[in-house]
Formats: structure tokens, C-alpha cells, sequence
């Protein structure tokens, strides 16, 4: 399993090998918003059914997808995903858990 500063590296490689490497900002933006619309249908489609293997695996995969959209955004600004968790790790864990 990759950290993830390795799946930022592996994305930004990956984009250079791409067709997609001359993306807009906003265009980055609402392809994220794109994704996390279709993690809700899959997450829609699951109530009632939480045991359906085939919708639970479009889920899985929408996950995969809006995670590889935020990383991208991520790379775009610059911004270390692992310190952007860890400081809201940090305020998770003093509001509720200190
Ligand atoms: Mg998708």
C-alpha cells in the first residue's frame, strides 16, 4: 500500500503521459465535483440493497475515482496531503478525543 505522498507522485506522473495534462483548474474542480456526484448515486443506489456486490463495487470504484480527482486538485495547488490530513487529524483528535 502506497502512502500518500507516493499516489501524488504516481498521479503527477501519470498526467504528464496523459491527454488530460492541459486541464483547466476549473475543469479539475468540477471533474472532482463530477466524481463525488456519482460516489452519491452509487451510495443512493445502495440503500436498502447494502449487500448488492455490483453496486457495492461502483461505489468502490467512484471512491478510487473522486480520490484520484482530489490528489489531482491537490497537485495543482501544491498542497502535501499527508500534513493537510494530519492537521486535521490534529483537530479531530483535540475537539473530540482529548
Ligand atoms: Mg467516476
Amino acid at each position: 500500500m502506497a502512502s500518500l505522498k507516493e499516489y501524488q507522485e504516481w498521479v503527477k506522473d501519470a498526467w504528464t503521459k496523459s491527454p488530460k495534462k492541459e486541464i483547466s483548474e476549473s475543469d479539475e474542480l468540477l471533474f472532482l465535483m463530477e466524481e463525488i456526484g456519482e460516489m452519491a448515486e452509487a451510495i443512493r443506489k445502495l440503500k436498502g440493497n447494502k449487500e448488492n456486490k455490483d453496486i457495492k463495487a461502483d461505489l468502490e470504484k467512484e471512491m478510487g475515482d473522486t480520490l484520484l480527482s482530489l490528489i489531482t486538485l491537490s497537485i495543482r495547488y501544491n498542497i502535501n496531503l499527508e500534513q493537510a490530513f494530519e492537521k486535521t487529524k490534529r483537530s479531530i483528535i483535540d475537539r473530540y478525543m482529548d
